[in-house]
């Protein structure tokens, strides 16, 4: 199985890359993409560029050869949406290959609203890990869907749904960049290099 993270990643920090590396042991995932959107269409627009953006995703892997950073969504002119990252994913790689779909809870808790949501799940797993301060949806529109072992993802392409429990590590883009315009530190929420590039070219600050 493939696993592909989307998100702004504006900036990426230890949440997203914790995750991710768990995702990958934890789910037996032979590389994980993770793949900053250009425009993203359920949210106010990053404030770092999208080359900085890459930039900064690309320092944070360094030499963690089972990430990809991957720089499709930025080559695609208009709105990022995860459905056609899906189907370039599946040009690429063929319709036989599991794909699990990384998101928060967050971003699950909203998935339905997503463009063509459903032609997301015939292309993609979702593989849900909770996140701090968001509980799951007691809806259970996603029952049937839903795996009891997550190793059951590697016996279809597409369509189920997991959750994984991963180290919960409260840090969030957000907050990374209220404290860079406060001026307090943001050492330790994410990978020195990154801290260094945000630095060097005062991101953030206004
Ligand atoms: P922002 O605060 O700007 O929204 P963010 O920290 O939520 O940034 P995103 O780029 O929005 O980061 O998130 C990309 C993906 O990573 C989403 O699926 C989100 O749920 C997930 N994610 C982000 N932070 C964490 C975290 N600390 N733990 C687990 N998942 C996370
Ligand atoms: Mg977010």
């Amino acid at each position: 199985m493939i696993g592909v993270m989307g998100g702004t990643f504006d900036p990426i920090h230890f949440g997203h890359l914790r995750t991710a590396l768990e995702i990958v042991e934890g789910c037996g995932l032979t590389r994980l993409h993770l793949i900053p959107g250009n425009i993203p269409p359920h949210r106010p627009q990053p404030q770092a560029s999208a080359r900085e953006r890459f930039e900064m995703l690309r320092l944070a892997i360094g030499n963690e050869a089972r990430f990809v950073a991957d720089a499709r969504e930025l080559e695609r002119a208009g709105a990022s949406y995860t459905v056609d990252t899906l189907q370039s994913l599946r040009d690429e790689f063929g319709t036989r290959i599991p794909i699990g779909f990384v998101m928060g809870m967050d971003a699950f808790l909203g998935f339905r609203s997503w463009h063509r949501w459903e032609a997301i799940l015939t292309l993609a797993h979702l593989i849900v890990v909770h996140r701090p301060g968001y509980m799951p949806d007691p809806a259970d529109w996603y029952a049937d869907s839903r795996v009891q072992h997550n190793c059951e993802l590697n016996q279809l392409p597409a369509g189920r749904i997991a959750f994984q429990a991963v180290t919960q590590l409260d840090i969030s883009a957000t907050f990374i960049r209220a404290r860079c315009n406060s001026g307090g530190s943001i050492r330790y929420l994410l990978p020195d290099r990154v801290r260094r590039y945000i630095g060097a070219r005062n991101l953030y600050q206004h």
